[in-house]
């Protein structure tokens, strides 16, 4: 692979953050982008360059097939000053198995890696200090062929653009009221549930704006071929605290296999709790609500790292939790997991990777 050209945005001078930074509205100056074609030997023409706008032809396959994969991780200011990332390494790794599952390109995840790194290091001063706040990093590939007939295209851009970000929970880290539905599925097994493919938030959508409309943040969603089983949650993987263990759904294919998962789960194990990976029925989510054996509910995800859960409703069950404070394990796994991120608590694991 060629050397990363580097063109800096001479237009910037200053860097101005707003008050409150609403998700993903605002982007740095830079962004780094890449080309594929396979007449010229894959990937080349790395660069960062100023945050522009694309040009793509109205007949890129992309606008028509959906080729499209992306990832998100966050970079953080820690205490002290230092830039760093968490689990990078892994999102590469993801990134690249979603590419085989829709037939795109992959790349080397240790160029790219680099690449990230050195794009974080010229927009740094765009990280937002404040506590919980973040720079957001959107790696994304989409095929670019003007070509209509529906196959792999042989065209692709890898681009990665930076969004400083503010707190999940601009009041705090407040639980949230979810939906379980059977009305609609997200993904089957054997489908692309398991890869970050743009197409498979199109089709949730229509489930989240019915659950906004009867005030529930996310939906829950069923498997979908029993519709009986949960799975997860909006953007985030699903945990069930029980008296005698933590579960969360087995990856069975139509999951997203999350790094915030994977991460509390090895704290938990750490912690002493036992973790069961397995099928989960909503019936015993119910039945053992009713029991008292279920005491909390959480979900796991970059965004929010772990958002509790103060509500869950399906069909004419309600379950109930605090609305006011996250159930003791989830408040516990954000402090841990945040003050790994953020610094404050030594990094015992090696999640921690320095941008410089
Ligand atoms: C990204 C994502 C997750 C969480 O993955 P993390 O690596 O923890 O951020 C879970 N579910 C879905 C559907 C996602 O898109």
């Amino acid at each position: 692979m060629q050397d990363i050209i580097i063109e800096i945005n001479e237009e910037v001078k200053k860097v101005e953050l707003p008050e409150n930074l609403v998700f993903g509205r605002m982007f740095t100056p830079h962004m780094f982008e890449m080309d594929y074609d396979e007449a010229l030997g894959g990937w080349h023409n790395p660069r960062i360059k100023k945050f522009e706008d694309l040009k793509l032809s109205p007949a890129a396959m992309v606008l028509h097939y959906g080729q499209a994969i992306f990832e998100g991780l966050k970079a953080y200011k820690q205490v002290d000053g230092k830039v760093v990332l968490f689990r990078p390494e892994e999102n590469m790794k993801r990134m690249n198995a979603s590419a085989r599952r829709l037939c795109m390109p992959e790349f080397d995840e240790g160029f790219v890696l680099e690449a990230m790194k050195k794009l974080i290091a010229i927009d740094k001063d765009w990280i937002p200090t404040k506590p919980g706040h973040a720079l957001y990093v959107r790696p994304l590939m989409i095929a670019t062929d003007p070509v209509l007939g529906v196959r792999p295209a042989d065209n692709y851009k890898f681009l990665i653009i930076l969004s400083p970000v503010g707190p999940y929970y601009p009041e705090g880290f407040k639980p949230v009221p979810i939906m379980a539905t059977d009305k609609y599925v997200r993904a089957v097994r054997k489908g692309m549930g398991a890869s970050k493919a743009a197409g498979n938030y199109a089709g949730s959508l229509l489930a989240q704006r019915e659950a906004i409309a009867e005030g529930y943040t996310q939906v829950l969603w069923l498997d979908a071929i029993e519709l009986k089983y949960i799975e997860e949650v909006g953007t985030m993987n699903i945990f069930v605290r029980f008296e005698d263990e933590v579960a969360t759904p087995a990856l069975e294919g139509s999951i997203l296999p999350g790094i915030t998962r994977k991460s509390v789960i090895t704290v938990l194990k750490d912690w002493g709790y036992k973790v069961a990976e397995r099928k989960i029925a909503m019936q015993e989510v119910i039945d053992r609500y009713n029991d008292k054996s279920l005491l909390e509910v959480f979900g796991a995800g970059t965004a929010a790292v772990i958002a509790a859960v103060s509500k869950l409703k399906y069909h004419d069950t309600v379950l109930e939790f605090s609305k006011e404070e996250p159930g003791e394990l989830a408040g516990k796994l954000y402090e841990e997991i945040t003050g790994i991120q953020y610094g404050r608590i030594p990094d015992r694991y090696g999640w921690i990777t320095p941008v410089e």
